[in-house]
């Protein structure tokens, strides 16, 4: 299984080991699924790994919990459910193309096969992202990505690099004929920098001239029109011929046996499709009486149908439920805080629970985490579940602690977010709130202080 890259992405032919077994992300759907396909993949998931399935931050499906040598059954019952699993650069897309009319499959598999046999993708980045835009509603783009390729009309405008598609060099526009032969240019070009070079990130090449010179009839136009986001949210979804809704997974992971219920609802109302999508939205499209009902039973099953769900904004691992590496019971403490810190959880921060300090579910700085430790859970402000936390104590106190913090939270002026609340505070005042006590309490509070990875303000 340790035959990929370093650094690469965990994918269907090269899981990531993880505290509970092992993890394997499907490339992005090329087409949307089938209720009877989303069946398949629950069942794929429950006979394969430990049942739990996950939609990551850039919309791709995956399934935890897989023996060492899992993935290749795996890959092979999903295959013959109907998935198109194009392994290889993974190349975002909108996962409902097909239902604007848009045929991405053949576009999807010419790239990957004059890419393989240019044999340049391992001569690129190991996380190395290609994006196509084909202009549809939820054309992924806000998401970051190395290579873009937005389709209009007869002719493809190529960007290069950015966080979103308005931060990208779009360096010109070639003919839709040409589009293939341009990447493929952009890409040997990049990889003859060495393994390493990207065109997004720092030091990525996006502004390099030599890049664009390498395109074959590159001319100017305007560059496309970007909406700037990621197109994905809670609730309906406009600009399909069919109705369109977003739903999502409680603290972004589903047990196979509720996505089943969900398949099986779907299949007797007539639902045409679900599909991943970015920011960890399941999308239901179809028509609007059989995506009303499926969204009901979702909701019964506890995924989250409304915007404003406070589960939304709190990122949660399994934790020590469920995962040997686990110091916490990261979930548990999830579902009690999405009711207990409403507050606090206003969509304008992130609350981070996690296990361990591996931090999977949100590996980027959370504005608050608690993260599991040897001797209770670390809190930690403005950053990543490995980082040094500022204070520890048990998991229970920490918890209540978040409570006092949420009461002060809402106590601010009408119009304040929550984010700005707290950003308000004296670190040392959430110290205090959250760990219940204050500067002084301690004898051991300034020694703490200076190795904040041994302090205990309450044990
Ligand atoms: S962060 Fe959570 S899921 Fe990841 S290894 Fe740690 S406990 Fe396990």
């Amino acid at each position: 299984m340790d035959t990929f890259r370093r650094n690469a992405c965990p994918s269907l032919a090269a899981p990531m080991r993880t505290g509970d077994g092992w993890l394997a992300r499907l490339p992005p759907l090329v087409a949307p699924m089938t209720p009877a396909m989303l069946a398949e993949l629950s069942a794929a998931a429950d006979r394969h790994g430990n049942g739990l399935l996950e939609i990551s931050k850039r919309g791709n499906l995956q399934l935890r919990g897989l023996a060492e040598d899992g993935a290749g059954g795996l890959a092979a019952d999903l295959e013959e459910a109907g998935f198109d699993l194009a392994e290889g650069i993974p190349i975002s897309l909108d996962p409902l193309a097909t239902l604007a009319g848009i045929d991405a499959a053949p576009i999807v598999h010419d790239l990957h096969r004059r890419i393989q046999d240019a044999g340049v993708e391992t001569r690129l980045a190991p996380k190395f992202t290609i994006l196509l835009d084909f202009g549809s509603p939820l054309a992924p783009q806000g998401l970051s990505a190395d290579l873009r390729l937005a389709f209009r009309g007869d002719r493809v405008a190529i960007g290069l690099g950015g966080d979103d598609a308005r931060a990208a060099n779009w360096i010109g526009w070639v003919a839709r004929t040409a589009a293939i032969d341009a990447a493929l240019a952009i890409l040997g070009t990049l990889a003859a920098h060495g393994p390493g070079a990207r065109l997004r990130g720092p030091g990525g090449l996006a502004g390099n001239p030599a890049i664009a010179s390498t395109v074959a009839g590159l001319f100017d136009g305007a560059v496309p029109p970007a909406n700037g986001a990621a197109g994905t949210t809670i609730g309906p979804i406009a600009g399909y011929d069919v109705s369109v809704q977003g739903i999502a997974f409680a603290f972004g992971q589903s047990h196979a046996d509720a996505l089943r219920k969900l398949a099986a609802t779907a299949s007797r109302e007539g639902l045409a499709a679900f599909a991943p999508a970015p920011e960890r939205v399941l999308l239901l499209a179809g028509e609007p009486d059989a995506v009303a009902a499926t969204v009901s039973v979702a909701a019964r099953l506890g995924f989250i149908t409304e915007p404003n769900d406070t589960r939304r904004f709190i990122a949660a691992c399994i934790g020590s439920e469920g995962c040997a590496s686990g110091r916490m019971a990261a979930r548990h403490m999830a579902e009690a805080a999405a009711g207990a810190i409403a507050s606090l959880l206003d969509g304008s921060l992130t609350l981070h629970l996690s296990g361990c300090a591996k931090g999977c579910a949100h590996p980027e700085p959370a504005k608050i985490t608690l993260v599991g430790v040897d001797n209770g859970a670390g809190l930690v402000l403005d950053g990543r579940a490995r980082d040094a936390p500022v204070g520890i104590a048990p998991a229970s106190v920490l918890l209540g602690g978040l409570g006092r913090l949420a009461a002060m939270a809402a106590t601010r002026a009408p119009g304040t977010t929550a984010r700005a609340a707290v950003d308000s505070m004296e670190r040392a005042g959430i110290l205090g709130a959250v760990t219940g006590e204050t500067a002084g309490d301690d004898d051991d509070r300034g020694e703490s202080r200076n190795d904040p990875r041994d302090a205990r303000l309450s044990a």
